[in-house]
């Protein structure tokens, strides 16, 4: 983010439910309110209710409908203000820390944020030019898990999550978690984000052989020997990207459940590419990407993976 407001700028900005559900509906509908029901947007405002009602389809619906804030009973100023926090803090807030300064439950701050991450998905074309392509492995180290928790098994990926990232150079950042660092894992993965005909600079792990295969430029760096910048074949890029997202992981929130992983790792990301924009851009953009997006308790709790 390019400014830093403090609370009080904040609290200025956003001093009650009202002027939060004005910048809420205006950032939701750049271009004037619609139906979430039938899309139409002959609207009308019942204004003792805080309601809309369609003239269309005649259903009525609130700021909050067709959103990731559906159903919440969160006050508004809360939902603004977590995003404000999470998208301000570098690393990242727990829930713990979250909760006390909000003023609510871990459970609804855990929650609160979850969802909030969902508006963090990033849309997006494929990437193109030179970009950069690299995998890591997140998850405890194996000595400090409980005896019970211990994997008994040697190699240094075990229990670990593995990522794998790209990052256009000088640009945005793209990161999942897979299931594992093979030719065909690897392979799909860039073939479904970049663009045939990008260089692709990576290091000389054997799962990226074969690239020039698929019309790719392909650009090796070799680790091992300390040459960390031949040309333009440099991994730099992504590298300083893992390493944000371990300090997160390590300083923030300690653990990150493979089945949420995604979640953080798009956290982390859509922090990345939002750099450059101001406080107000990002929050913006945060709130236009919850409309159409939907997550309840039970998905995080049942379904993790989605
Ligand atoms: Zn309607």
């Amino acid at each position: 983010m390019t400014d830093n407001i403090s609370v009080f700028d904040f609290l200025k900005k956003f001093p009650d439910e009202d002027t939060c559900e004005k910048y809420i509906i205006a950032a939701r509908f750049p271009t004037g309110v619609s139906c979430p029901f039938c899309g139409n947007h002959r609207i009308y405002r019942l204004e003792a209710q805080k309601r809309f009602k369609c003239g269309t389809c005649r259903k009525q619906f609130t700021a909050r409908t067709g959103s990731v804030l559906a159903e919440s009973k969160v006050p508004l100023q809360k939902w603004l203000m977590t995003a404000w926090i999470m998208t301000s803090h570098p690393k990242g807030i727990s829930s713990i820390q979250l909760a006390k300064t909000l003023g609510v439950t871990q459970k609804t701050a855990w929650f609160l944020a979850h969802r909030i991450r969902e508006a963090f998905t990033q849309q997006g074309g494929l990437f193109t030019g030179t970009v950069e392509v690299d995998e890591t492995y997140i998850g405890g180290k194996e000595k400090n898990k409980h005896a019970s928790k211990k994997l008994k098994a040697g190699r240094g990926a075990v229990g670990k999550t593995a990522v794998v990232g790209i990052k256009q150079r000088n640009g945005k950042v793209k990161a999942v978690a897979v299931k594992d660092t093979t030719t065909s894992t690897i392979h799909a993965f860039i073939l479904k984000n970049v663009h045939r005909g990008s260089t692709v600079c990576t290091d000389e792990h054997r799962s990226y052989l074969g690239l020039d295969g698929y019309e790719y430029k392909h650009l090796t760096i070799n680790h091992s020997v300390g040459e960390y910048v031949k040309d333009m074949a440099s991994t730099n890029g992504i590298e300083s990207f893992w390493s944000l997202l371990k300090r997160g992981f390590m300083g923030v929130y300690h653990q990150m459940s493979p089945e949420h992983l995604n979640r953080y790792v798009n956290e982390f990301s859509f922090r990345h590419d939002v750099l450059k924009k101001s406080c107000f851009e990002v929050l913006n953009k945060v709130f236009y990407n919850t409309n159409g997006r939907r997550v309840t308790y039970k998905d995080l709790r049942l379904c993790p993976t989605k």
